[in-house]
């Protein structure tokens, strides 16, 4: 039987009906902006979060890379989470594309507050201190178990970045999911940053692809900035098709991922070799793993039983739903797990 993948929810593969979208798509180059279908997924999407413009990128990583390189210049510093994917999971490209140092935030599951920002920043009176200049925000943070930020914190933030000239960025990676549990508009994201980037390829199930959105000026520097970095693509109204029938039909099933999550913490922090999990608010389980119990060994014992999970620090693992894990697979997961003796 084939493995039950829960190592992360960029492992989906596109749907028959996805395929047959893709199939369909005019294309045309698109770094002469001639890809009607990357148009049309570059405008909707920035429509839908309320800013004027989007730039289809390859990667989430790329659309953030280019987000922290257009709001800065070398030297600069960057706020964000100590585990934020900027900083952890992006090979040094805060640092090694723009130049910038980086201020870590000790937050809550990711999440922080405006007055931990408040002591982040630099007096920009003084000159021999590095010049605040972006905070990022991540919604949902991945390593803080898919925790889903409150808005008011996110105000406040907003308004202190105000009065200091601070841009502030998003990673929405996963910013679908945190809009299905909280049930906000897009555009009440968008209205709080300068630039967001939005990802198709981790719940939506599209094979590759994230925008960036953001102000029309921005956007065309952007634009730039993507091209430098080797992201400008030709006929890739293919993966555009991609992104805009995830948007349509995978959307609305995402509260599905966080109850299967949610039915994954109940039985597994029964276990014994359970210390306990940090209760999923969206798509990702954390386990705690109980003293003595190696991460990495009770993935191995997993993955021989057919269930792949990713290990996050030497006593814990990540597991996270996705469209290709149904409930079948979930209780199955379920009884594999039951049956493990570390
Ligand atoms: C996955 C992810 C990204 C982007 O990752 P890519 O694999 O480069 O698309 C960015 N931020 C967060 C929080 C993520 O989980």
């Amino acid at each position: 039987m084939e493995p039950i993948d829960l190592r992360s929810d960029t492992v989906t593969r596109p749907t028959a009906a996805m395929r047959e979208a893709m199939l369909r798509a005019e294309v045309g180059d698109d770094v002469f902006g001639e890809d009607p279908t990357v148009n049309a997924l570059e405008e909707r999407l920035a429509g839908l979060f309320g800013k004027e413009a989007g730039l289809f990128c390859p990667s989430g990583t790329m659309a953030n890379q280019i987000a922290i390189h257009v709001h800065t210049r070398p030297g600069d510093e960057v706020v964000c989470d100590e585990g934020s994917h900027v900083y952890r999971y992006e090979s040094g490209g805060t640092m090694a594309n723009s130049g910038c140092s980086v201020h870590l935030i000790q937050g809550d599951r990711g999440r922080f507050t405006a007055a931990q920002v408040a002591d982040a920043l630099n007096d920009p009176t003084a000159d021999w201190l590095a010049r605040t200049r972006l905070v990022v925000i991540e919604n949902t943070c991945n390593r803080g178990g898919g925790a889903v930020w409150d808005l008011t914190e996110v105000d406040r933030i907003r308004t202190l970045a105000d009065a200091r000239g601070l841009h502030m960025h998003l990673d929405g990676a996963r910013i679908f999911n945190a809009m299905a549990v909280t049930g906000e508009a897009p555009g009440t994201w968008g209205s709080r940053f300068n630039t967001l980037s939005v990802c198709l390829s981790k719940g939506l199930g599209a094979p590759a692809g994230s925008l960036l959105l953001g102000d029309s000026v921005t956007i065309a520097e952007a634009r730039r900035v993507r091209k430098r970095m080797g992201g400008g693509m030709r006929q890739v109204g293919v993966l555009a098709a991609a992104g805009l029938h995830a948007l349509q039909h995978h959307v609305a099933r995402l509260p599905d991922d966080h109850a299967r999550a949610a039915r994954l913490a109940v039985a597994l922090d029964l276990l014994p070799w359970v210390k306990g999990v940090l209760p999923p608010v969206t798509n990702i389980l954390v386990i705690q793993l109980a003293s003595g119990i190696d991460a990495t060994r009770m993935r191995s014992l997993f993955m021989e039983r057919g269930v792949l999970v990713s290990v996050l620090g030497p006593d814990r693992l990540r597991l996270v739903t996705h469209l290709d894990v149904d409930d079948d697979a979930v209780e199955r997961v379920i009884d594999i797990l039951q049956d493990i003796e570390p």
